[in-house]
């Protein structure tokens, strides 16, 4: 079965399809010359990863899934959460996301924080979800340089290191991302017999 991973990140693309079992091949956006932006106008993760999943299960009718992302402040009553990489404006600068953020919640004693990621996977034209949470708390200070986003503030817990602290490989054990889709993965694996 071919399965398209609705997303240009050919990095993320190219990860997930090493890890699928044999006899699904995951396919980019880009494999499929697709390389207009899908606008994420949905106002929850859920919302957004499932527009994704439509936009191309409505032009090519091919199995296809979709992630969506966002650092969840309990003190914050969830924000960034959907608007997580625009937090600080469209430019999507990881910096000023961080400056804004750690701003933001200066005047709290709770730090506690999620990453979230919501998988939509449409196969025979049925919606199915998948959902990874990491839970850990915000260091006012940035340590690290491995990463990207926010991982420089993100401490998950049970650690003492923020996940830009970790190497790519521990981090991808913990991650939001990678536990949404080994449920992904592991759904796929059991249909595939
Ligand atoms: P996306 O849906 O995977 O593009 O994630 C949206 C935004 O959430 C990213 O642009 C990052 O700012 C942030 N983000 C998502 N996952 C991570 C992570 O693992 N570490 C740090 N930031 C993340």
């Amino acid at each position: 079965m071919k399965i398209c991973f609705a997303s240009h990140n050919q990095g993320k693309v190219q990860e997930i399809a090493a890890l699928s079992p044999e006899g699904i091949e995951v396919v980019g956006l880009s494999d499929l010359s697709i390389h207009e932006d899908i606008e994420e106008t949905g106002s929850t993760l859920e919302e957004n990863s499932a527009i994704k999943a439509r936009y191309v299960f409505d032009r090519y009718k091919m199995p296809v899934f979709a992630d969506d992302s966002g650092l969840e402040v309990n003190a914050l009553n969830g924000d960034p959460g959907v608007i997580t990489a625009r937090y600080a404006g469209p430019e999507r600068d990881n910096q000023k996301n961080i400056e804004l953020l750690l701003k933001n919640l200066e005047k709290f004693n709770d730090k506690t924080a999620q990453f979230r990621t919501v998988i939509t996977l449409i196969l025979d034209g049925k919606e199915t979800q998948f959902e990874g949470i990491v839970v850990g708390e915000i260091q006012n200070e940035l340590r690290g340089v491995n990463g990207f986003g926010y991982d420089p503030i993100f401490v998950p817990k049970g650690f003492d290191r923020t996940f830009a602290e970790m190497d790519p490989e521990e981090k991808n054990k913990l991650s939001h991302r990678a536990k949404a889709f080994q449920k992904l993965l592991s759904y796929l694996k059991e249909l595939n017999g």
